[in-house]
C-alpha cells in the first residue's frame, strides 16, 4: 500500500508510470504532476487502455517543480511517501526541499544542474545530506540506467567479482534507428548540453579534462554492434571513485553517428546550441531552448524506433583469486519490444524501468536509510533481480576485454 507522487509526463515520466501499474501491488496511488497535465492524462488514458487490468489508482495534477510552496501544497494534499522526480536536473533542489518541508522521500534520475551554467555535479545535492538525516529521509540520487543500474552493476562487480577494482569503463550504445535526421532520445536540452560540454574521466586521484568528443575507439558491444565510442563526462563517475576508492581510471563511453555528429558541429558553430539568452523580437530566448521546441520531442520517436541498446560496466582489477581479470556486466534492451510494451523507445525504457525498482526497494524498506544517497551505496542484489523481473535482463561476459587501454 504505497502513495506516489511522479513528478514529470515526458518519455521518462510515462515509462515509470506504467511499470508502477504493472506492479500493482506495490504501489496501490499513483498521482502524476506535471508543468502540462495533458502529458500527464495522455499516460492514465494508455494504462486504461493497455492495462485495465492493473490495480494502480491514478490521477493527475498540474504543478510547477520550480516553485517550492506549489510543490509543498500538492505534497501535503495527497500525502505521498515518496516522490519519483523525473522532471529536468534543473528541478532537483525544489523538489528536495519541498519533500524536507513535508516529511516525503525523494528518489530521481539525474544530479542538480542549474539553469545558466552548463554544469552538473553532486555537490549540490550531497550538501542536503545532514537535513535528510535528521527529518528520517531518505533522498535515492540518479536511479536511472546511468547514471543508476551502472552504478549497481559497479557495485555488483565490487561484490561479487572483485578485490579490487583498478579500471572502470562505462560503455553506452544505441545502436537504434529513428529514421529522422536528427533527434535526441533524452530531452534535447540536457542531452546537447552534455555532448558538448568537455569531456572528463578519472586517473590516478585526479579528473583529466578533454575537448568534447576528443578520445574515441572502436568498441564491441555483446550481441549489438561493434561501434565508434567517443569518451564524455557522466555524473555517475563522480560518486563511483568516492565509494570505490581503488579505481586508478574510470572513463564513460557513448556512441554517436556520423550524421548525428555532423547536426551537431553545425548547430553549435551558428549558435543554436547556447544557453546564454538572446533578445529575440523583445523576448529574451536561449538559442539550446528554442532549439528544443523545433526538435522532434523523445517520446515521439517511438513508434518507428528499430534496433538495440547495450549499456554496460567493464571492470579490471584484482579478483577474490588475487589474479588479475576482466568482467562485463550489461544489459541489451530493443526498442520495438519496449514500444510494444509501453510505448516508449529503449532509452525511456531503460532509464524509467531501474526508477520504478529503486522506488519499489525503498518503499519496501530493502533499501532504506536516513540521508542522500548514490545507488551503488547498497546492497545490489536485490536491484539486479528486480531488473531481471522488470524488464531489464542482466548479462555477464567473463574474460574478454572490450574496452582497451
Ligand atoms: P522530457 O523532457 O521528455 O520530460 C520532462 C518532463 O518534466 C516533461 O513532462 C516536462 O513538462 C516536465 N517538466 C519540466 N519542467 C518542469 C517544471 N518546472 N515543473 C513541472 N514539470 C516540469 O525528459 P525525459 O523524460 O527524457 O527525462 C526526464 C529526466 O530523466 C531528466 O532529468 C533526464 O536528465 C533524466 N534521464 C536520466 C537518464 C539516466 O539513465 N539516468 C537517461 C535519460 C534521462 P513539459 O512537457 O510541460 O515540458
Amino acid at each position: 500500500m504505497s502513495r506516489v507522487i511522479i513528478i514529470g509526463a515526458g518519455g521518462v515520466g510515462n515509462v515509470v508510470a506504467k511499470k508502477c501499474a504493472q506492479n500493482d501491488s506495490v504501489f496501490t496511488e499513483v498521482l502524476i504532476a506535471t508543468r502540462t497535465v495533458s502529458k500527464a492524462d495522455k499516460i492514465v488514458a494508455e494504462i486504461h487502455e493497455h492495462m485495465p487490468n492493473s490495480r494502480t489508482k491514478f490521477s493527475t495534477a498540474s504543478v510547477d517543480a520550480d516553485n517550492v510552496p506549489a510543490l509543498v501544497k500538492l505534497f501535503n494534499s495527497f500525502r505521498p511517501e515518496l516522490v519519483i522526480n523525473v522532471a529536468l536536473p534543473y528541478q532537483d533542489l525544489t523538489i528536495m526541499d519541498a519533500c524536507l518541508e513535508t516529511g516525503v522521500h525523494y528518489l530521481d534520475t539525474a544530479n542538480y544542474e542549474p539553469l545558466d551554467v552548463a554544469k552538473f555535479e553532486y555537490s549540490w545535492q550531497w550538501a542536503y545530506r545532514e537535513r535528510f538525516e535528521k527529518a528520517g529521509l531518505m533522498a535515492l540520487l540518479g536511479c536511472g540506467f546511468d547514471p543508476g543500474a551502472t552504478n549497481v552493476f559497479t557495485a555488483h562487480h565490487a561484490k561479487h567479482h572483485f578485490k579490487e577494482i583498478h579500471y572502470l569503463d562505462i560503455v553506452d550504445c544505441n545502436n537504434g534507428s529513428h529514421g529522422k535526421p536528427f533527434a535526441t532520445n533524452f530531452n534535447p536540452e540536457i542531452n546537447i548540453r552534455e555532448i558538448t560540454a568537455n569531456g572528463r574521466y578519472w586517473e590516478n586521484g585526479a579528473w583529466i579534462e578533454t575537448q568534447p568528443l576528443e578520445i574515441a575507439q572502436d568498441i564491441y558491444y555483446p550481441k549489438v554492434a561493434t561501434r565508434k565510442s567517443f569518451v564524455l563526462y557522466h555524473e555517475e563517475l563522480e560518486s563511483l571513485v568516492v565509494n570505490f576508492p581503488t579505481i586508478k581510471r574510470a572513463r564513460f563511453w557513448m556512441t554517436f553517428g556520423e550524421a548525428y555528429i555532423k547536426h551537431l558541429s553545425v548547430l553549435e558553430a551558428v549558435g543554436m546550441t547556447s544557453i546564454e539568452p538572446i533578445n529575440f523580437r523583445g523576448q529574451q530566448v536561449a538559442p539550446i531552448e528554442f532549439l528544443k521546441a523545433v526538435l522532434p520531442a523523445p517520446e515521439s520517436l517511438a513508434a518507428d524506433y528499430s534496433g538495440k541498446t547495450c549499456i554496460g560496466v567493464q571492470a579490471r582489477g584484482i579478483g577474490h583469486d588475487g589474479q588479475e581479470k576482466v568482467h562485463f556486466v550489461y544489459n541489451v534492451c530493443d526498442h520495438a519490444e519496449t514500444f510494444k510494451e509501453v510505448q516508449a523507445q529503449a532509452i525511456s525504457y531503460t532509464t524509467g524501468v531501474p526508477a520504478m525498482i529503486g522506488a519499489m526497494l525503498m518503499l519496501q524498506g530493502t533499501w532504506k536509510k536516513a540521508g542522500v544517497y548514490n545507488v551503488e551505496e547498497f546492497d545490489p542484489d536485490p536491484f539486479v533481480a528486480a531488473m531481471n523481473q522488470w524488464g531489464l535482463k542482466v548479462e555477464e561476459l567473463a574474460g574478454i576485454e572490450l574496452v582497451h587501454d
